[in-house]
């Protein structure tokens, strides 16, 4: 799950993502060369984590494995050379945003035009000076770290900190086609805050936000597997897409999260339920055939969530489409 680390000096209005990282930035020097690597080595090991690798397969698993934020790739490698691992790179979903800096000793446009093609961000050309490629690297690292942050601010609600509705549409279209394909089940379930009008009445707005950033990660913290996603879905409501899972199984994780919002045992002294903040869910499930569309799923969990209400809140429904 991906947390926001957004920063805006409130003086300044300034976005540093170098500043506000809380780690070193990651580093991937990728060299045959032993006595290369250890001259850049030594340019970066002060402020920032470095990683080595001294051939192109190394060089890609470490990309995976340590999820660097800049690489700095040599051209001439025996076996896989850095183009071919640039182009890997850049060819992996999870791995297209990592900056490619060549460092290479060629000095010749038509290489380095090829280079920029195939998506790298810049050249260093050997010998190189300390001061050049620090200064070149802090420029790309920070380009790099502020797009993360786009990215994030993009998909994730800024209250809780789980994903956001437009994270979750596109995720809903995605794992609908890919049930449909795999001929698996697929399950929604939206949870509502129960009386939470009369919540933020009697405790304040503010309480009301921790209320919903408590409730929020509650949720997450019953989610069991990777594929599950939860977002909020608007104001005091949330929605969990649950890949290859069938009604009995999503029912099941909707009774938890029930429990776990009573365990968490927020005072809510207004409510016709309990003394304590309660959520009722729907759940819809079905396995996508013909012309089938993600929309059922919705409104079906939508249904569930008003028979939840409609029977005295604080409890799941479901239903099997
Ligand atoms: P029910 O049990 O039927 O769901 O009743 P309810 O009061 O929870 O439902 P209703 O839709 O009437 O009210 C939802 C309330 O949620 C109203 C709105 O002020 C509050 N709300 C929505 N978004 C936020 C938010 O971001 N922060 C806070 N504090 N409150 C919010
Ligand atoms: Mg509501
Ligand atoms: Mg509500």
């Amino acid at each position: 799950m991906i947390t926001p680390q957004l920063y805006l000096d409130p003086q300044e209005h300034r976005l540093d993502p170098l500043l506000r990282l809380g780690r070193k930035p990651r580093l991937l020097i990728v060299d045959d060369q032993p006595v290369n690597i250890q001259a850049l080595y030594q340019v970066f090991a002060a402020d920032h984590q470095v990683f080595m690798a001294t051939s192109g397969p190394q060089a890609l698993g470490l990309c995976r494995d340590q999820r660097p934020d800049l690489v700095l790739l040599d051209i001439q490698m025996p076996g896989m050379d850095g183009f071919e691992v640039c182009r890997q790179i850049k060819a992996d979903a999870a791995l297209q945003d990592l900056p490619v800096v060549f460092v290479t000793a060629h000095n010749e446009p038509l290489v380095e035009t090829q280079g920029l093609e195939i998506g790298a961000v810049d050249f260093i050309s050997k010998p190189f000076n300390p001061a050049v490629v620090r200064a070149r690297v802090k420029t790309h690292l920070t380009l790099k770290l502020q797009g993360d942050l786009l990215r994030q601010m993009v998909f994730i609600d800024g209250l809780t900190g789980v994903y956001n509705r437009r994270f979750f549409d596109e995720r809903l279209a995605l794992e609908f086609q890919r049930a449909k394909r795999n001929r698996s089940m697929l399950s929604l379930m939206v949870v509502d805050v129960d009386y939470f009008k009369r919540y933020n009445d009697h405790y304040g707005h503010l309480a009301g936000d921790e209320a919903l950033r408590a409730v929020a990660a509650t949720l997450r913290g019953q989610l069991k597997r990777p594929g599950d996603l939860l977002s909020r879905y608007g104001g005091e409501e949330f929605a969990c897409i649950l890949p290859e899972t069938d009604l009995a199984g999503a029912l099941c994780l909707a009774n938890e999260m029930e429990a776990a919002i009573r365990a968490a045992h927020i005072a809510h002294a207004k409510s016709d339920v309990c003394a304590q903040l309660t959520v009722s869910l729907g759940v819809a499930s079905l396995c996508p055939q013909g012309n089938r569309l993600a929309e059922e799923l919705i409104v079906a969990a939508d249904q569930q969530l008003y028979l939840a209400k409609s029977k005295g809140r604080g409890r799941a429904c479901g239903a099997l489409l």
